[in-house]
């Protein structure tokens, strides 16, 4: 049987969070009446001249620095001709033959299908800018279709990666890197599932060994991570099993089906469009001065990859931490907040890794929204770290504190939490333990040592959990020894 090697080439849209559009003045602000945000140069009306937008220019080049690209200090915008009711001008401005940054890579961190931490280099063709086009809504009820504009000409970069991806773990490893470092650089919101983050996912299979390509299919409609991966597994096999049945993959466009977990072929490689670019005669060159790209380059914040390397150095955590810390700004944010009043880098990553990243997951609320601030944290570590009260107390206490915003020293005075270290009151719980399991006893003195646990749960269960487990598992071995 022929092996087959996956080859995955990713097309990134980032919607720049700019204020205004990308030629003209018009605002960007989501959720408006449709066509609200529009005027007569992202309406496409005749005789209308773009300007560039230069914030649009200073996010795309920071995206490239970022990415280790070069940065063309002259591109061109270019025109895309097709057309479409969402498209006035029945052109994209957007570019071609000059894009702003190409020649870059990215370097990626993932665990494989085993579990097994990988690393991998992934390169980037090229980003360029251009302008998103506006939509259509088809209306079942009023039996309609209406455009709306005000997403026309709302800015955008394209990030083309080269195909160096063989699996669905690197495809998405490669996109959570890219969304976290538009997140750093405060470009893009990153959301995938409102679309300001929209990625095609190109895929062909060949057999192992064969240099050349085989025939892609591009994905479209993955409105998540995990939809993502779950594409690629289907279509792999959608692809394997047509060539081992002796058919010819063709070259097409197909949606993901979120539903179903499947793909269809949306258009075929015989409509394929043959855009006619050309170089937008309305736009001339754009000429980057040597001070700007300084400034940029000399702006560009503490990137994801940096701030890991800083968090394993500075705080010793492990690799694996410092990654799962550091690809949400938030997160890392949030993190180095509680350090700030309790400086304690591997306690507290261990509260966050665990209960805090499990609540913020199950309350599907983000870092910010989060009622229980980087103070509260760092105050539930010390209480458990200094012994006032046990883990498992802070564990059982954690879901209404994050929930509610509660302050967790006050929570745990009001209702009386704090362990209890009083060695004549944890002798009576040891002792009525130990009287109550007589055979237990029996068998731990005839050398079940392990049964030392099964009395320490008694003794907690006898005193809420507030026992001091330090002094309770030293009794029980002296009273027994
Ligand atoms: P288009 O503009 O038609 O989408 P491109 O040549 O720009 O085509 O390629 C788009 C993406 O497809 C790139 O990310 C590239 O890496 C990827 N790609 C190209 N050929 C293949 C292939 N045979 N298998 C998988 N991905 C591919
Ligand atoms: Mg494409
Ligand atoms: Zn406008």
């Amino acid at each position: 049987m022929v092996q087959f090697e996956t080859v995955i080439g990713l097309e990134v849209h980032a919607q720049l969070k700019t204020k205004t559009k990308i030629f003209c003045g018009c605002s960007t602000e989501f959720g408006k009446e449709p066509n609200e945000n529009v005027c007569e140069v992202c309406s496409g009306m005749p005789g209308v001249l773009p300007v560039l937008n230069e914030k649009v220019m200073e996010y795309a080049a920071k995206m490239g620095l970022a990415t280790n690209c070069t940065v063309n200090q002259k591109s061109i915008f270019a025109r895309k001709n097709y057309f479409y009711p969402d498209l006035p001008k029945g052109y994209q401005i957007s570019q071609f033959e000059l894009p702003i940054c190409e020649h870059g890579h990215l370097d990626i961190a993932y665990e494989d299908k085993s579990g097994e931490p990988c690393k991998k280099r992934i390169g980037l063709t090229r980003i360029h800018m251009e302008e998103d086009a506006g939509k259509n809504i088809h209306s079942a009820a009023e039996n309609a279709s209406f455009v709306d504009l005000n997403r026309t000409g709302v800015p955008l970069i394209e990030i083309v990666s080269e195909p160096d991806m063989r699996n669905a773990e690197e495809a998405v490893a490669y996109l959570k890197s890219l969304r976290s470092i538009l997140l750093y650089l405060d470009i893009c919101d990153g959301n995938l599932e409102e679309g300001s983050f929209r990625c095609d996912v190109n895929i062909s299979v060949r057999p192992f060994g064969q240099e050349e390509f085989g025939t892609r299919a591009e994905l479209k409609n993955i409105n998540s991570f995990r939809n993502v991966h779950k594409a690629i597994y289907y279509e792999v096999a959608r692809q394997i099993d047509l060539i081992e049945d002796g058919e010819k993959i063709i070259q097409e466009t197909r949606l993901y089906d979120a539903d179903k977990g499947t793909t269809h072929s949306m258009r075929g490689k015989a409509d394929a469009h043959d855009y006619r670019y050309f170089p937008d005669p309305d736009l001339v060159p754009l000429v980057i001065a040597d001070e700007w790209l300084a400034e940029w380059q000399a702006s560009l914040p503490e990137l994801p990859a940096e701030r890991k390397a800083r968090f394993e150095s500075d705080f010793k955590v492990s690799e694996q931490d410092a990654d799962l810390l550091t690809s949400e700004k938030d997160v890392a944010d949030y993190f180095e907040a509680v350090l700030d009043s309790y400086n304690e880098p591997l306690k507290v990553v261990n509260w966050i890794k665990g209960e805090f990243l499990r609540e913020l997951n199950q309350s599907g609320c983000s870092v910010s929204e989060c009622k229980f601030t980087p103070e509260m944290m760092a105050k539930l570590v010390e209480l458990v770290d200094k012994e006032v009260i046990s883990i498992k107390i802070g564990k059982d206490i954690f879901n209404e504190i994050f929930t509610e915003g509660l302050d967790p020293v006050k929570f745990v005075k009001d209702k009386g939490l704090e362990q209890n270290s009083d060695s004549s009151s944890l002798e009576a719980a040891v002792d009525k333990v130990l009287a109550d399991n007589p055979n237990e006893v029996e068998a731990y003195k005839g050398g079940k040592k392990k049964l030392v646990s099964f009395f320490m749960g008694q003794v907690m269960k006898e005193t809420k959990g507030q026992a001091n487990p330090g002094i309770v598992s030293k009794m029980i071995q002296q009273k027994l020894s």
